[in-house]
């Protein structure tokens, strides 16, 4: 008898019927004879619910409280599918991330899971009972509640995979798999059946939610099964979904281009009329980072007289205090002429690791743009990815072009 972790997301625990519907897919995987641990997500709508009511109350919320306040939307959703299960005649019990001791360390909003106490887990299971677990949060050493970032059920999910040695992780959602890239933006978008890990893990970290980017790198570090799946799929008519593959499983050829992702959540800043002397990218983004802010693009423009433009991207959210700090603290500084910001950008970038065989990615990637009249405002390579920055009204156009460009529509031969 084997052990399955399986996750559903928000719009799957969306209604009453849905769950009910959640709960009948438990009962079939029970039913073939395995163990069964749930996580749940909130209703869809809701977490954005409760963090707006949050904000409503207090503009910039206390974290601690914030956190307090946002893990109940999964609390509903244990007990309810708990019910729903019993309810089919069978043992249910729902836990809370501090129930089971999902022990997290103390980042309020965005904590990260140190370790998962498998002992009340393990009993319930031994007795038969379907275990369902609140995704999302867990709790500090001095038992704070503490959520761990938007998405982060998916990390719950994998995480519990990884500590029970799960035989397998499924993410169920409202698309049957990973896609070329996000199908509400391109009806086109076509269902791979296997992903590399590390194609996944860029996907992730590029903008593609259907996997939260830590959920990612948890099923690397421990190996986790992974597999994204539909819960809509009527019973009889279920498909394997997406499997994440470790590349030693893969044999065949890879594609070049296996996704393309983008993602709206981004700010540029520039610094103009530099110093251009040594120790400046310090001088500037030193105390970017002592605020906590994440830096992701850098790009410094050779100048002239001496002086230089210094520009890089943060996250949308972090734009006004980066601007503000850059401004009155930093251009004083260094002696910098002004500072510009733009928060109207977005970056999409495409993934492959069939790019390190195969020269002339970027230069296809950048003709199919130009075609279009889209102008690049940065660009950053890796070994698997090439990402630009565009302007945001030109992204789902840049996204559906590259992906046309690199025929991720059809079928590989
Ligand atoms: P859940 O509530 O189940 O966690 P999410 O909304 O977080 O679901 O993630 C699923 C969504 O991710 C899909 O509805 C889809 O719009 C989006 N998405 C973005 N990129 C991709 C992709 N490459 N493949 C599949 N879905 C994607
Ligand atoms: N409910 C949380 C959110 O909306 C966690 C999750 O859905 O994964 O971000
Ligand atoms: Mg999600």
């Amino acid at each position: 008898m084997s052990l399955i972790v399986q996750k559903y997301g928000g719009t799957s625990m969306g209604t009453p019927e849905r769950i009910r519907n959640v709960a009948r897919r438990v009962m079939r995987w029970k039913a073939k004879g395995h163990q069964i641990v749930v996580v749940v997500s909130a209703m869809s709508g809701e977490t954005n619910r409760l963090i707006a009511l949050a904000k409503d109350v207090s503009p910039q919320p206390d974290v601690r409280e914030l956190d307090v306040m946002i893990s109940t939307g999964e609390q509903v959703t244990i007990a309810l599918l708990a019910m729903a299960i019993k309810d089919l005649g069978a043992k249910a019990k729902s836990y809370t991330g501090g129930q089971v001791r999902v022990l997290t360390d103390s980042t309020h909003t965005k904590a990260r899971i140190l370790e998962i106490d498998e002992g009340n887990i393990r009993r319930d299971l031994e007795n038969d009972t379907v275990v369902i677990v609140a995704g999302f949060q867990g709790v500090d050493a001095e038992g704070n509640i503490t959520t761990l970032g938007r998405g982060g059920s998916d990390t719950s999910g994998v995480a519990l995979a990884a500590a029970l040695k799960a035989e397998e992780c499924q993410i169920y959602t409202d698309v049957d798999g990973v896609y070329t890239t996000d199908p509400r933006i391109v009806p086109e978008a076509r269902k791979l059946d296997r992903i590399t890990f590390e194609e996944m893990l860029e996907m992730a970290s590029l903008g593609s939610k259907v996997l939260q980017i830590r959920s990612v790198e948890f099923a690397g570090k421990y190996q986790v099964k992974l597999r994204v799946l539909s819960s809509f799929e009527e019973e009889g008519k279920e498909t394997l979904g997406t499997l994440i593959t470790f590349e030693d499983d893969i044999t065949m050829e890879q594609p070049i281009i296996s996704g393309i992702a983008f993602t709206r959540d981004e700010a540029k800043l520039t610094m103009l009329g530099v110093p251009d002397k040594p120790g400046i990218a310090y001088q500037i983004l030193g105390p970017v980072a002592d605020a906590n802010i994440d830096i992701d693009m850098i790009i410094q423009n050779v100048g002239h007289d001496g002086l230089a433009d210094f520009s890089f991207t943060v996250s949308r959210g972090d734009f006004p205090r980066a601007f503000e700090l850059l401004d009155k603290q930093i251009k004083p500084h260094v002696g910098a002429r002004s500072v510009e910001g733009d928060d109207k950008i977005c970056k999409v970038s495409a993934v492959g690791v069939g790019m390190r065989s195969h020269p002339g990615v970027a230069s296809k990637m950048f003709r199919a743009l130009a075609e279009e009249g889209i102008n690049l405002l940065m660009i950053s390579t890796s070994e698997i990815k090439i990402s630009v920055v565009v302007d945001e009204k030109y992204v789902e156009l840049a996204v559906r072009v590259l992906h046309k460009a690199f025929e991720l529509d059809q079928v590989p031969a």
